[in-house]
């Protein structure tokens, strides 16, 4: 049977655009999965950690048969893949990928929180999302059209806006 997941993609090490870009192909090519949507590349502001370059970030809607773990797992496999390493909360990172959404289901196990919990409250995930689904129910958390204007002053934008840095 196939589900619906939403995945946040962020990058700000080691050329940010193709990791978002090949993020999405590899997405894609999951076993049982196809991407059916995804967003512009957004450009945002550092949070929690600021010396560090900022971050482009975009969203991927897919129809996968990956059970919530299963596909946890692939994503984590990507990131690997891509170099990640973990140093510490909120550092620099080649290639994150969230589960943000899995239909409409809630789920809370030692490994895996879904909707993703700060998502509600990050335009670089609302903005995004909002172009591909703009009639999203975040389950907890509220409707997107509701969530979008409480984080109006935060610093995310589509790249193809921006000057060129
Ligand atoms: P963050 O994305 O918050 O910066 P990490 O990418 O390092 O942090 O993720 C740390 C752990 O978060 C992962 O190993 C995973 O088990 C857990 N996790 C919990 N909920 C989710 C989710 N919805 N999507 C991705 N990872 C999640
Ligand atoms: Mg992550």
């Amino acid at each position: 049977m196939s589900h619906m997941a939403y995945i946040g993609l962020g990058s700000n090490l080691e050329n940010p655009e193709q990791q978002i870009r090949s993020g999405f192909a590899e997405l894609g090519a999951l076993p049982g999965t196809r991407l059916t949507a995804h967003s512009r590349l957004y450009r945002s502001a550092p949070m929690g950690y600021a010396s560090q370059p900022d971050f482009v970030n975009a969203v991927a809607c897919l129809a996968t048969e990956l059970d919530p773990e299963a596909l946890l797992d692939a994503l984590l496999a990507i990131e690997i893949r891509h170099g990640r390493q973990r140093e510490f909360p909120n550092s620099p990172r080649t290639l994150d990928l969230d589960v943000l959404l899995y239909d409409d289901r809630r789920i809370e196990t030692a490994r895996l929180t879904v909707p993703h919990p700060r998502m509600g409250s990050r335009a670089f995930v609302l903005r995004p999302l909002a172009e591909i689904a703009p009639d999203l129910q975040i389950p907890g958390q509220g409707r997107l059209a509701e969530l979008l204007p409480r984080c109006a002053e935060q610093d995310a934008f589509p790249m193809e806006t921006l000057p060129a840095s």
